[in-house]
């Protein structure tokens, strides 16, 4: 019996949940690291006993444990070899808040956020806020010690944790804490303390001058908090221990209140070193957050999302963002004037406007994920990333720092809260060359060197992990480095709690995931123009920042909605695109078409959420398309493959017989026996086919074309053209309404979507090409394109070019509009009046991913429609939820946000209220699972437009559904 089964069979015998299945063991393989260290098995306690009991059996069979809860570690303090125990799963609940004496008691697995909206109401915080806060745990950033932009203001974990209770190495189970007057204990575990004490009592001297020697000094434990006059505090010492020494299963954490005011002052500097020297002047008006910006992270972020995410900056290269607050606004507002105008830097802005700092402190907080590519365009990575020195002395040393680069021709952007010392940055070693391993040792041993000599420490916020414990030796003393083993000799005796980490170092450069061979890789079908041609590039963009385990719809985001439906690390996009680096590395047993890579990639919606929400640009729908169209290329396809994927052609070949398709779907033996044949779920219901199809009846003549009239193409997909005319019509006479001569393309073909969802890429690329070239001629003469059908137009805009690589491709790409970016900028065209107008919106996922969703949001509120925007995903994306055992998913998508929104439409009090979305999946989930119409934006607004001919369906049966063997509804 192998090591894991063992293990498993142990776990299991004891209740515990625990896989050791490999796509799962391939996802928890890394943290936001760059270290690769697959564990045995992933285990899930639901209990304190149970972790207890997992940590037990570990410790009986040798095996090592590594605690895990968001995995957002940057320095692989999150990955180990043995039972790596994931507390989010299930251990995620706080458990009681106590607003007097301002103290939550939560499990280990509470996330961040979390624990803050629960103590919201009370006007409290738990104040250490990393930027990982939607998705990092209570319990990770205890093991790292972590905090944040505000940790001027509140600390370090360290600061606001009164009490633990733990499992130890052998599985014993012990609490920390403090008595009424204030004084540490410890309870179940005497005879530890006891050992310290006499340790520490030797090495006092030790002890008071090597730890603890600035507010950002990370590196190494807390042993300092061990020191007498300290009381000998053994919850604060093992906060920051990073699971080498005992698991926290729960904790008792402070809260704080939250100040009533902010103000946020940006100073503009000529360069990020002269920042840095001004932060002891920035440091007197006692901020609450003080954060170095780089004019090159805004530069990407301008890239990234657009101008308008990057609100007006005073002019310079680089920023401080800086931050004051307090409960009185005048003292508040006046400090930050104080500041604006005392002179520092090239210029200053206070930010009076809520919503722009918040739209700044977003590019700060993502910043880190979008580092991941360095100036000179190669992918950069962590490793030296979070070094720290005395605030003073901080201008000096990145000075320092950028000489350090140069010397060794490394690129990089750097950032990080230079009011406590800590710079962030990512560096492009290029790790997958031969040399890259030795490259990335010489630089972080001179930065070492550098940081020891203005007296810093190599870690300032995110911990030593596998990254930075074996440089701990130009930190430390031989002394302290003893000192420190003996400290893990008392808890860890064999070694077992989180191996390789502070104590006994792993080499820092082995088990790098980036340098992991290559498999050699077939011929592939997509271009993967941003990342070279190369599919283990592309996959290698998951640095594993983890966004897409938050809740990302405050954002307005959509990335990842079966991750947010299921929980499992597997089916989150970070999770995914661990599975897929083994793949391309061939580091494992799993391959294109191993079924547990299948399974993974299966309940991904192909939303293309990720691609654009993750701050890594990484697009696991691509991928899924990708491994689809390498496993079965010239094999036997799965049946909705034939079905959905060939869904355009059966549905034309049904459009020549409408009336005779739609009463065979109807009876309800045949209708279901031809769902059940196409693998379609018989809760779905499905669209009846239009009488006359759009393109018949639209009755476009060229001719009729007058002459001052712009022509403009109105791309003709499946879906309007076979169950939508009405939508078609409404466009045609918004656009003659706007001024535009509309043209629909006689021989146009489709864009190939559902090919592309379902891999069959040889296929969708002989189409689009056919298409492609039916619009180049109009897109050469400088002819707009306009989709309706979000999912096509999308792809006209960013798959083709990635499937085709030509330059037709990518001039029929700049040519695609949607209707709404077209009308936005139509000058001399108004909308029509919606004033009063209520209008729930669901933007299709393509749309909010590939042409972002703002131009439609614009032009319904200029035209007065009160606009309720759904974050996420419906939950149907294309053939997903319709494809037998993906409904229930699908639902549970639709549950977190559309359902309960459209729920919260009913309850307004406008006059008139609809449903908008483009998407005919949406439109079709939204009938499904909530029996509502949802309208076209070219239907809402051509309403509006008088011309008088009606667009309406009366007197046919147009765009109604039909639930099979059932009735039109
Ligand atoms: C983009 C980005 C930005 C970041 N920004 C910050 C920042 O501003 N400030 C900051 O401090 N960090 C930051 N980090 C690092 C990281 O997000 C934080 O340290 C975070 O608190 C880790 O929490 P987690 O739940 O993801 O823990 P994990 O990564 O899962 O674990 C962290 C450590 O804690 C241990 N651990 C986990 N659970 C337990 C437990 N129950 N008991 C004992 N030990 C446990 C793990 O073994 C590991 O050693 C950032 C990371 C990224 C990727």
């Amino acid at each position: 019996m192998s090591d894991a089964s063992r293990l498993v069979r142990s776990l299991r015998e004891h209740g515990v949940e625990v896989t050791e299945n490999a796509a799962w063991t391939a996802a928890y393989s890394s943290d936001a690291s760059l270290y690769r260290v697959p564990p045995l098995a992933v285990a899930f306690p639901r209990s304190h006993e149970q972790a207890a009991a997992a940590v037990g059996a570990c410790s009986g069979l040798g095996v090592p444990v590594t605690a895990r809860g968001g995995g957002t570690s940057v320095a692989g303090n999150a990955v180990g070899p043995g039972l790596v125990v994931d507390f989010s799963r299930y251990l995620n609940r706080v458990l009681e808040v106590d607003g007097g004496s301002r103290t939550a008691v939560v499990q280990a697995g509470v996330v961040q956020s979390s624990l803050q909206q629960q103590v919201a109401g009370l006007g409290l915080r738990f104040g250490p806020d990393p930027s990982t806060h939607t998705r990092c745990t209570i319990g990770g950033m205890i093991g790292n010690d972590a905090c944040g932009a505000r940790s001027l203001a509140y600390g370090r974990t360290s600061d606001n944790v009164v009490g633990l209770r733990l499992v130890g190495a052998d599985g014993r189970t012990f609490t920390t804490g403090y008595d009424a007057a204030g004084r540490p204990q410890v309870d179940g575990a005497d005879d530890l303390s006891a050992r310290l004490r006499l340790l520490v009592e030797k090495d006092l001297a030790i002890v008071r001058t090597q730890f603890g020697r600035f507010r950002r000094h990370v590196s190494g434990y807390g042993l300092h908090h061990l020191a007498p006059e300290r009381g000998r505090d053994l919850t604060r010492m093992l906060v920051g221990s990073e699971a080498t020494l005992a698991l926290t299963t729960e904790a008792t954490v402070t809260l704080v209140p939250d100040p009533a005011h902010r103000a946020l002052v940006v100073v503009a500097f000529d360069s990020l070193a002269s920042a840095g020297d001004a932060i002891p002047e920035v440091l007197r008006v006692a901020p609450s957050a003080c954060e170095g910006l780089d004019a090159r992270i805004v530069d990407v972020v301008r890239r990234r999302k657009g101008d308008a995410a990057v609100p007006p900056l005073p002019e310079g290269k680089a920023w401080l963002l800086v931050e004051l607050s307090g409960d009185d606004l005048v003292e508040v507002l006046l400090r930050a004037r104080d500041l604006e105008k005392s002179g520092l830097g090239v210029s200053a802005r206070l930010i009076e406007e809520p919503t722009e700092a918040d739209a700044l402190w977003r590019v700060r907080e993502d910043g880190a994920g979008l580092a991941g590519r360095a100036p000179s365009g190669r992918p950069a990575h962590a490793g030296w990333e979070d070094a720290a020195v005395p605030p003073a002395r901080l201008g000096e040393y990145l000075r320092g720092f950028e000489s350090l680069l140069l010397e060794h021709g490394l690129t990089a952007m750097p950032f990080g809260h230079f009011g406590e010392g800590c710079i962030h940055v990512r560096l492009d070693f290029a790790l997958e060359d031969e040399h890259g391993p030795d490259r990335l040792r010489r630089f972080v041993e001179a930065a070492s060197d550098l940081v020891v000599e203005f007296g810093g420490s190599n870690s300032g916020e995110h911990g030593d992990g596998r990254a930075r414990s074996e440089l701990l030796a130009k930190m430390y003393s031989p002394e302290a480095l003893r000192l420190m083993r003996s400290v893990k000799q008392v808890f860890d005796p064999a070694n077992l709690l989180n191996p390789g980490v502070l104590v006994d170092p792993a080499s820092l450069d082995v088990d790098l995931r980036a340098a992991a061979p290559r498999a050699a890789l077939p011929p592939l079908a997509m271009a993967y123009s941003d990342d070279d041609g190369d599919l283990a590039q592309a996959v290698h963009r998951c640095t594993g920042v983890g966004k897409c385990r938050a809740d990302n719809r405050s954002s307005g985001g959509v990335m990842c909605p079966s991750y947010a439906a299921t929980k499992d690390e597997v089916h989150s996009t970070r999770g995914r695109a661990r599975i897929l680096q083994e793949v391309v590395s061939g580091s494992s047993e799993l391959t294109w078409s191993s079924p547990e890579v299948h399974d993974a990639l299966d309940l991904c919606l192909s939303c293309k959420g990720c691609a654009s929400d993750c701050p890594t640009g990484i697009d696991i729908a691509t991928y899924k398309s990708e491994v689809l169209f390498q496993t079965y290329r010239r094999r036997l396809r799965p049946v909705t493959h034939y079905s959905l994927g060939w869904l355009p052609r059966w549905v034309r070949l049904a459009s020549r017989a409408p009336t005779v398709a739609n009463a065979v779907m109807a009876r309800p033996a045949l209708g279901a026996m031809a769902l059940r044949l196409a693998g379609v779920d018989d809760r779905r219901t499905m669209p009846t086919l239009a009488r006359t199809p759009f393109r018949r009846s639209a009755r476009l003549d060229p001719d009729s074309i007058e002459d001052d009239r712009r022509p403009v193409v109105l791309f003709v997909d499946t879906f309007t053209d076979s169950f939508r005319p009405r939508t078609g019509h409404a466009a045609l006479r918004l656009l003659r309404d706007a001024g535009y001569a509309p043209q629909v393309v006689r021989r146009q073909g489709c864009c190939g979507l559902t090919l592309i969802t379902t891999g069959q890429l040889d296929a969708a690329r002989r189409r689009l090409s056919r298409t492609i070239d039916s619009l180049l001629p109009f897109a050469d003469d400088g002819v707009p394109i306009i989709g309706l059908e979000p999912s096509c137009t999308a792809v006209l805009r960013h798959d083709a070019v990635e499937l085709l690589a030509t330059s037709a491709a990518r001039t029929v790409a700049s040519m695609t509009h949607t209707l709404a970016e077209l009308l936005e900028r139509t000058q001399g065209w108004t909308p029509p009046d919606l004033t009063g107008l209520d209008v729930t919106v669901q933007p299709h996922c393509h749309h909010h991913a590939v042409m972002g969703w703002d131009a439609d949001q614009r032009l319904l509120e200029a035209a007065g429609a009160q606009v309720h925007r759904v974050p996420g995903c419906c939950g149907m994306a294309g053939n997903f939820g319709v494809e037998r055992g993906h409904y229930e998913i699908s639902r549970a998508v639709a549950e977190q946000s559309l359902l309960p929104a459209l729920q919260a439409s009913v309850g307004r009090t406008a006059t008139t209220r609809i449903v908008l979305a483009d998407g005919f999946s949406c439109q079709t989930q939204i009938e499904d699972l909530a029996g509502a119409e949802a309208r076209h934006l070219a239907d809402v607004l051509a309403d509006g437009v008088p011309d008088g001919r009606p667009i309406g369906r009366a007197g046919s049966q147009e765009g109604r559904r039909m639930r099979i063997g059932g009735e039109l509804e």
